[in-house]
C-alpha cells in the first residue's frame, strides 16, 4: 500500500522509476542486457516479431499447445503461424519435428514455448536455425525463475517475452509484460513500437501505445523480491501432488527434463475421465483449469492456415489434460485435500 501511495503523491503515472526499476531487475533475472516493459506480454511477443524485422507472409513455427497469444501475435504481423505437436511426456513443442521444419526450409522463424513452467531444450534447434539464419523468440511468459543448465530463458535466442498477468508467476494487479534482449538494436526498436514511434519530437515509424502503468510497476517490484521464496514454495507443493498421486493408475505425469529447474506456473496432470473428475473437484470445492483445451490449430481464428502437419499428440494429450490448483500461498490442508478427493474419485 504504501508504495501504490508513493506513486499517486509522485503524480508521475507511466514510464516513472518504478518501470525503470522493474527493467533493470528484469534484465538481471535473464541475465541479458535490455529489458523493455510494455502494457502485456502479448505485445510483447507482437513487437518482438516486429523488430526481429519478419516480413509478412514468413512463416513461423509455434507449438499447438500453448496459449493463443503465441499465435496471435503471428497474425498480428500478417506472418504465418505454423503449428508443431507436441512431445507427449513434456507437453512441449516436439524437438525432431520441428527440426524437420526447419531442415526442410519450411520455417522462417521460431517461437520457442516454455509451457507450464519448464523449459523447452533450444541447444540442438540453435545450432541448426544459426546456420540458416533463422531468428528465434523465446515465450517465456510462463517461465520466470525457470532454469535449463543453469541458465534463465533468452541465453540462446534473440528476444525474449514476458507476461505480468495476474495469472502468471508473478503478476500485476492488472496487465503488464516486457521484452529482453541482448541485442541493443532489437530493444530499440521495441521502445519504438511501444510509443507511437516517437524519436524525440518526431515519430519515425507507426508504433503503439503499450506502457505498463507505474502503479502496476511498483507491484511487481515488491513481488519481484519473493521469486524465489514462491519458486520454491509452488515446487514443493509439486513435490506433494507427485508423491502422494504417483501410484494412482489413472493418472500420469509430465516428465521434467534433466537439467531443467522448474517453476512450477501450472502443475499440470493427465488423467482418465477427465471431465468427470473436474466436475467432482467441483463440487468438492475444488477449482480446476485445462491449459489448453483446444490446441491452437483447431482454433476458428487459425484453422485459415493450411494445417498439413500431423497433430496426433496434442489431439489426444489435450482431451486428458488438467491442471491442478498450486500458488504459494495454498495451505497443506488444501493440498490434502485436492489429493484425497482425487483419491476418492478413482476408487
Ligand atoms: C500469458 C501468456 C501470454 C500472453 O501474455 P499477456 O500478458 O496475457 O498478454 C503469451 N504466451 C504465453 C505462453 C502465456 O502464458
Amino acid at each position: 500500500m504504501p508504495a501504490i501511495e508513493n506513486v499517486l503523491k509522485s503524480g508521475r503515472v507511466l514510464q516513472g522509476v518504478q518501470t525503470k526499476q522493474v527493467e533493470e531487475k528484469i534484465a538481471k533475472v535473464f541475465d541479458l542486457k535490455h529489458c523493455v516493459a510494455l502494457n502485456s506480454g502479448t505485445d510483447a511477443l507482437s513487437f518482438s516479431i516486429a523488430a526481429l524485422g519478419l516480413k509478412p507472409k514468413s512463416r513461423i513455427a509455434v507449438p499447438s499447445m500453448t496459449f493463443i497469444a503465441s499465435a496471435s501475435a503471428i497474425v498480428q504481423n500478417n506472418c504465418i503461424p505454423v503449428f508443431v505437436d507436441v512431445n507427449p511426456t513434456t507437453m512441449l513443442m516436439d524437438q525432431s519435428k520441428l527440426i524437420n521444419l526447419i531442415n526442410s526450409n519450411k520455417v522462417d522463424a521460431v517461437i520457442a514455448v516454455h509451457l507450464y513452467g519448464q523449459m523447452q531444450p533450444l541447444r540442438q534447434i540453435v545450432n541448426i536455425t544459426k546456420k540458416k539464419k533463422i531468428p528465434v523468440i523465446e515465450d517465456a511468459a510462463q517461465a520466470l525463475g525457470s532454469k535449463r543448465n543453469g541458465n534463465p530463458p533468452g541465453q540462446l535466442s534473440d528476444i525474449t517475452c514476458l507476461s505480468f498477468d495476474p495469472t502468471k508467476v508473478i503478476g500485476a494487479y492488472g496487465s503488464g509484460g516486457a521484452v529482453m534482449t541482448n541485442s541493443l538494436k532489437f530493444a530499440e526498436k521495441v521502445k519504438l513500437l511501444r510509443y507511437h514511434g516517437n524519436k524525440g519530437a518526431e515519430s519515425i515509424l507507426t508504433g503503439y501505445n503499450s506502457q505498463i502503468a507505474e502503479l502496476q510497476a511498483a507491484i511487481i517490484n515488491i513481488k519481484l523480491k519473493f521469486l524465489k521464496s514462491w519458486q520454491e514454495r509452488r515446487n514443493r507443493i509439486a513435490e506433494i501432488y507427485l508423491n502422494e498421486l504417483n501410484s494412482q493408475n489413472n493418472l500420469s505425469f509430465f516428465k521434467i527434463l534433466e537439467g531443467n529447474i522448474h517453476n512450477n506456473h501450472k502443475f499440470v496432470i493427465l488423467c482418465d475421465e477427465r471431465n468427470k473428475l473436474l466436475s467432482f473437484l467441483d463440487k468438492q470445492g475444488i477449482g480446476t483449469k485445462i491449459h489448453y483445451a483446444i490446441p491452437l490449430h483447431n482454433h476458428k481464428q487459425f484453422r485459415n492456415y493450411s494445417q498439413k502437419n500431423d497433430f496426433e499428440k496434442v489431439e489426444h494429450l489435450s482431451k486428458h489434460i488438467i491442471s491442478l490448483p498450486i500458488y504459494p500461498e495454498l495451505k497443506e490442508i488444501e493440498i490434502k485435500k485436492v489429493i484425497n478427493s482425487i483419491k476418492i474419485f478413482y476408487k
